[in-house]
């Protein structure tokens, strides 16, 4: 028999009618003889309201007391959901992340699972029942609710399918799968059959936000078998796995954007051994990532030092950059949140030169001034200003041909 994990987002679960569809996929995918355990997220809009109700009582919220209130919204959906499918005449029950013992360790907003307790979910298997777990969320060793960071019910379906070795994880979402490009801002991105584990890495990592980053990490060590597919039109969707000899030959296999950053420039920074660790060591202790780090050869004894931060980050990031900026004697500090970055990514990059210098030319011709660069063996990464980011993102896809269907190897 099959063991399916079947993870329906936001929208797929955002007003009861879509529910009831969900439910009736669910009782169908059941009727085919499979074992089905469901993952749900909050309904659309719902963890936003919760946040925003967290940030007008207080300004900077309690991170245990937060996730707390930020748990609530999937409780909601898989109660919801289990009793159409029961009220439907299939065997259905829920389960909050605690109840199944979803253990996670104790970093408070973006936890990590470290285990799964299998009995419960196994026995209502068994048992013929639809098992409906919440995601986004676990308990740490004290019983603490954590969550597990924004898009984290990706994660759970994933782990959850790791532990029971499911047959495949099915992340179903609003569109059909995995594109070249966020398909809202590129009419024309076209849905790839197969992604491989490393380029879906960095796509969701670069802002492709249809998967977390930690889902496709999880999927990528234990070798899931992961699928994203649309909850509203039937279709193969997209299958992440490793590479294998009937994979797309695209050098570029997609564009992806983030507007969620945001850039400090230190200006005049002593040139001596070092402040790169006295700067960024109290922002790392913070837990705050940083993203890309450019520095400068020095001249006349000083550098500068350019470090990007998450947007939602910027604010802490900058309390403890002011005072740090005067003991060091560094002579300004300019800031920028209105900025966006914009990527290529590739496996086919590593065996072919020029990609970077095309990249820059397109985004020449358009008028658009790139303020940093960095790059990997599989992509390309540009800071720019936040008001060009849809331009780059649809300018970069036309000129790599990225709507066009890519050569297969027999
Ligand atoms: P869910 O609520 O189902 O988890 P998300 O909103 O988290 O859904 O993710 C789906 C969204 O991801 C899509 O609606 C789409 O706008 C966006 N997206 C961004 N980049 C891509 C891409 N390359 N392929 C597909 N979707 C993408
Ligand atoms: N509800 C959570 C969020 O909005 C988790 C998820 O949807 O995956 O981030
Ligand atoms: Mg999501």
């Amino acid at each position: 028999m099959t063991l399916l994990v079947q993870k329906f987002g936001g929208t797929s679960v955002g007003d009861f009618e879509r529910i009831k569809l969900v439910a009736e996929k669910i009782t169908q995918s059941k009727k085919t003889g499979q074992q089905i355990v469901v993952v749900v997220s909050a309904m659309s809009g719902e963890t936003d309201n919760l946040v925003a109700m967290a940030h007008k009582v207080a300004a900077m919220p309690d991170p245990r007391e937060y996730d707390v209130l930020l748990a609530t919204g999937e409780q909601v959906t898989i109660a919801l959901l289990s009793m159409m499918l029961i009220d439907m005449g299939c065997p259905a029950r829920s389960y909050t992340g605690a109840q199944v013992r979803i253990t996670t360790d104790n970093a408070h907003n973006k936890a990590r699972i470290l285990k799964i307790d299998q009995e419960k979910i196994k026995a209502d298997l068994q048992a013929g029942i639809v098992v409906v777990v919440a995601g986004f969320q676990g308990t740490d060793e004290h019983g603490n609710i954590t969550t597990l960071g924004r898009g984290g019910s990706d994660t759970t379906a994933v782990a959850l399918a790791a532990a029971l070795q499911a047959d495949e994880c099915q992340i179903y979402t609003d569109v059909e799968g995995v594109y070249t490009a966020d398909p809202r801002i590129v009419s024309n991105a076209r849905r790839m059959e197969r992604v491989t584990f490393e380029e879906m890495l960095e796509l969701a990592s670069l802002g492709a936000k249809v998967l977390q980053i930690r889902a496709v990490e999880l999927a990528g060590r234990y070798n899931v078998p992961l699928r994203v597919l649309s909850t509203f039109k039937n279709g193969p969707g997209t299958l992440i796995s490793y590479e294998d000899r009937k994979m797309e030959h695209q050098i570029i296999s997609g564009v992806a954007y983030n507007k969620d950053e945001a850039r400090i420039l230190l200006r005049g920074v002593p040139d001596a051994p070092g402040f790169a660790a006295k700067i960024l060591g109290p922002i790392s202790e913070a837990n705050i990532e940083v993203d890309m780090i450019v520095q400068n050869i020095a001249l006349n004894g000083f550098t500068d030092f350019t470090f990007t931060v998450h947007q939602r980050d910027f604010k802490r990031t900058m309390s403890i950059i002011s005072p740090l900026a005067d003991q060091l004697d560094i002579r300004e500090v300019l800031v920028d949140d209105k900025i966006a970055k914009l990527s290529l990514v590739g496996v086919g990059m590593r065996s072919h030169a020029g990609i970077a210098s095309k990249m820059f030319q397109v985004l020449g011709a358009e008028g658009v001034n790139i303020q940093l660069i960095a790059t990997s063996e599989i992509k390309v990464s540009v800071i720019l200003d936040e008001k060009y980011i849809e331009l780059g993102v649809r300018a970069l896809h036309e000129a790599f041909g990225l709507d066009q269907e890519p050569l297969q190897e027999d």
